[in-house]
């Protein structure tokens, strides 16, 4: 794929590719160039374009990502804390859970919890991202004591803990009220939760890939009622499963209009389905991940459909690798995540892109597509932007 240099350069290569594309595909293209909100008509109609269109998609994406967030890619120093293994949900696509009693089942102490917490302030973390299964009768107060753990060992590391699942299953554990146990959590150091457990917002499909999971309406009240006090969350979405093209854009309007109301989500995760070692694919339920094309077109359709809404669309580099990830970067992504240290989730249902990257390594990477790095923090704040050469210092 060509690398535009800059904002004309870009208009150009889509000045170029929008006459060769279908005339209905070029048409929304055309709207969505004009600053234009696409409707879930026009949504429809570049989720199913022909392959000899995606390049066109791309060019598009990737210039409005130029024209919203600039050059800049950006990427997180955390480490992942996954505390326990042991879940009683069952969801089809997970590889990372097992029962209390399986011969690997595991439970980290708070002093491992506080010692990883340090050890990751050491390696120059800025945030640990914290996330585990849901064992069966969990103290009540377990995720409110992580946190304290966590600050008590590193009273200015960024907690990005949990998820709309976990939190359902806190307030059914404390018979609080939603709002009162967000509040406890984050008066206990919650700063950002990952808005994980979305999987698809669709309750059919949810239904078929884990009947226990959150519902799409207790998904959203947990979100809104974050943001609502002001606990940013992010947004993501798996994909390359047993979903369609309508589920994708479903989700994006969804999305738009929860960030509409709230203004909450700090970026929206395409999560691509890493299907080896699941239940779901090994019954024959799911297709075998995503495709590399559906890949680009999550990025892109992210990019277009969240535009003016959710201004940060990230790769997730351990479920795509490193390649794929620098092309959905060149296809409307702008941000990289996280370092990683201890990735659990995703190898073990067999993704192979690693558990670590060093910040070297993503430096390199953003200018091998001749972007620009930058550090940030979890809420998007720049720590330092790096220069286009390996061996200069920061800007
Ligand atoms: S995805 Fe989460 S909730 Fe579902 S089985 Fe795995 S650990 Fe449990």
């Amino acid at each position: 794929m060509k690398i535009a240099a800059n904002v004309q350069e870009s208009q150009e290569r889509v000045a170029h590719l929008l006459p060769q594309t279908t005339p209905e595909v070029a048409r929304v293209l055309e709207r969505a160039m004009a600053g234009h909100e696409l409707s879930r008509d026009e949504g429809l109609v570049l989720a199913t374009l022909p392959s000899e269109d995606v390049e066109a998609l791309a060019a598009v994406a990737d210039h409005l990502r130029r024209e919203i967030v600039g050059d800049v890619i950006t990427y997180v120093v955390n480490r992942n804390i996954n505390f326990t293994n042991v879940c009683f949900i069952g969801c089809a696509f997970c590889s990372f859970s097992t029962s209390a009693r399986a011969s690997d089942a595991y439970n980290l102490p708070f002093e491992e919890i506080a010692q990883r917490t340090i050890e990751a302030r050491e390696m120059g973390a800025t945030e640990v991202c914290v996330q585990g299964g849901l064992p069966r009768g969990l103290d009540p107060f377990y995720y409110r004591d992580i946190l304290r753990t966590i600050k008590k060992a590193v009273p200015d590391m960024h907690a990005h803990a949990f998820s709309p699942m976990e939190m359902t299953y806190g307030t059914e554990l404390t018979g609080m009220t939603l709002h009162d146990y967000l509040q406890m959590l984050k008066d206990n150091g919650l700063d950002t939760l990952p808005g994980t457990a979305a999987e698809v917002l669709d309750d059919d499909v949810r239904h078929m890939l884990s009947r226990k999971k959150v519902t799409v309406k207790q998904w959203t009240n947990v979100v809104r009622t974050a943001h609502q006090l002001d606990i940013p969350t992010t947004s993501t979405m798996m994909y390359g499963h047993l979903e369609t093209p309508e589920h994708w854009i479903n989700q994006f309007i969804l999305l738009r209009d929860i960030q509409k109301e709230t203004g909450g989500f700090t970026e929206f995760v395409p999560l691509g389905f890493v299907h080896a070692n699941t239940g779901l694919f090994q019954v024959g339920m799911a297709r075998p991940g995503p495709t590399e094309e559906e890949s680009i077109k999550v990025h892109a359709l992210a990019r277009i459909m969240l535009r003016g809404w959710i201004d940060s669309v990230q790769v997730s580099w351990v479920k795509l690798g490193r390649q794929l990830s620098q092309r959905c970067l060149q296809a409307g992504a702008n941000d990289y995540g996280g370092t990683l240290i201890n990735e659990n989730i995703s190898r073990l249902a067999g993704a192979t892109a690693g558990q670590y990257m060093p910040v070297d390594e993503f430096q390199e990477l953003i200018r091998q597509i001749g972007r620009v790095p930058a550090e940030r923090t979890t809420t998007y704040s720049i720590r330092q932007v790096f220069d286009m050469a390996a061996d200069t210092a920061p800007v």
